[in-house]
């Protein structure tokens, strides 16, 4: 495999580091396939790698002590799975597996500690993700206590849509169920009647996405939310480089300190 392009990856991470930052992670960054249901993190066990996605999508699984699972939060090609490590976690708190398939670049969590610390653009990048992230888990949090299952189904299929080359999804309405916190009778209902106004296809495992903007206009204020502040943040390059950001040491738990601050 030749040296790492930017410009050759759509993660939104890796596609803005500076050539002396590519010269430092390209020779540990991996190219890898991401097939459906794989696991990228085991809650409980140790974060050896950071995986950022491409054309794929992640998802973060919580599940309670009897047995019962629900998704937390979703990584696309705007993050990275695996960044707690860089904020002083050891091991991971919630399973995290490939949902959506396609391909990333995983980078050992040792060279991304190091890079961080040096506080460049990697770093500046890595922690306007997390705001991004922080500001997904919340809105999910607020919808699924005060929207409807019509809503919520409709923007997390938009927030998929987002992060997936094609407009056809490869999930069953199981796994739907599961994403949104429902059973999967709940959610058969849901996507029946998006299937009946047009909005969406259901067949074979494949949920298509036939007209995107009556699902925003079907889907609560939450996606347009999340979508603003994850844009916002895509588009602010030039305003965060003139922002000095001070070296950051990282990786020992709990002992997470600004350097000159
Ligand atoms: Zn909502």
């Amino acid at each position: 495999m030749g040296p790492f392009i930017p410009t050759s990856t759509n993660n939104q991470i890796l596609s803005i580091l500076t050539p002396d930052e590519c010269g430092r992670l390209g020779p540990h960054l991996a190219y890898v396939h991401l097939a459906i249901g794989e696991v990228l993190l085991n809650p409980g066990e140790p974060i050896d790698f950071l995986l950022f996605p491409e054309f794929s999508m992640a998802s973060v699984v919580g599940g309670d002590d009897t047995g019962h699972t629900a998704e937390i939060g979703l990584i696309g090609c705007e993050g990275v799975v695996g960044a707690e490590v860089l904020l002083g976690a050891i091991k991971a708190a919630h399973l995290v597996n490939i949902q959506l398939p396609g391909s990333g670049y995983r980078l050992a969590a040792s060279a991304a500690l190091r890079e961080f610390s040096l506080g460049g653009s990697f770093q500046r990048n890595i922690l306007k993700f997390f705001h991004v992230l922080m500001t997904q888990v919340s809105s999910t949090a607020m919808c699924n206590a005060l929207h409807g299952l019509d809503d919520r189904l409709a923007r997390w299929l938009l927030m998929c849509h987002d992060r997936f080359d094609g407009d056809k999804l490869p999930m069953t309405q199981e796994f739907l169920g599961l994403m949104v916190g429902v059973g999967r009778p709940s959610v058969s209902i849901a996507a029946h009647g998006m299937q009946s106004d047009g909005l969406i296809t259901y067949s074979r495992g494949k949920i298509t996405i036939n007209d995107r903007a009556g699902l925003i206009d079907r889907a609560c204020g939450c996606y347009k939310a999340v979508t603003v502040c994850r844009k916002v943040h895509a588009n602010s390059r030039s305003i965060s480089d003139s922002v000095p950001v001070a070296p950051v040491k990282a990786g020992k738990a709990g002992s997470f300190s600004v350097i000159g601050r």
